[in-house]
């Protein structure tokens, strides 16, 4: 069995996940993951929102170490692997920071196509893999 790291946050399992954000009825803002209040203009009417799945690159780097807490993952500094952190630009709504599903600068360019999908993070104690968010070239 699979399960989502963060449930709340994409309708993964379903069979074409979507981020679930919030907009603000108040000013638009779009916010991923969701937030209770506006970060822009602090009001309180913010409701889901189903984001694209499609983005463009804006800026990326590399997660050369084990993040500090709170990091989900289970790697140690001996089984890390780096990956890429890129910033994704998804329509006209909202920026994400998300997990990229490679590092490769040969595989990177800013304004690239990317398209989200969910790579595996670690197996629980149970035998589940959990899956977390990613963006993948296009
Ligand atoms: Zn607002």
């Amino acid at each position: 069995m699979a399960k989502a790291l963060a449930p709340e946050a994409s309708t993964w399992p379903a069979t074409n996940p979507q981020l679930i954000g919030s907009r603000c009825g108040s000013c638009s803002a779009v916010t991923w993951p969701k937030q209770g209040r506006c970060p822009r203009c602090s009001g309180p009417d913010m409701t889901d929102r189903l984001l694209p799945t499609q983005g463009t690159l804006v800026a990326w780097t590399t997660q050369g170490f084990v993040p500090k807490l709170p990091y989900a993952g289970k790697e140690t500094a001996d089984t890390f692997e780096p990956f890429g952190v890129g910033l994704v630009q998804l329509g006209d709504e909202v920026r994400v920071e998300t997990r990229l599903t490679t590092a490769d600068p040969a595989e990177l360019k800013i304004g690239m196509e990317l398209e989200l999908t969910f790579v595996p993070l670690y197996t629980d104690d149970a035998g589940d893999e959990v899956m977390t968010v990613a963006f993948r070239p296009a």
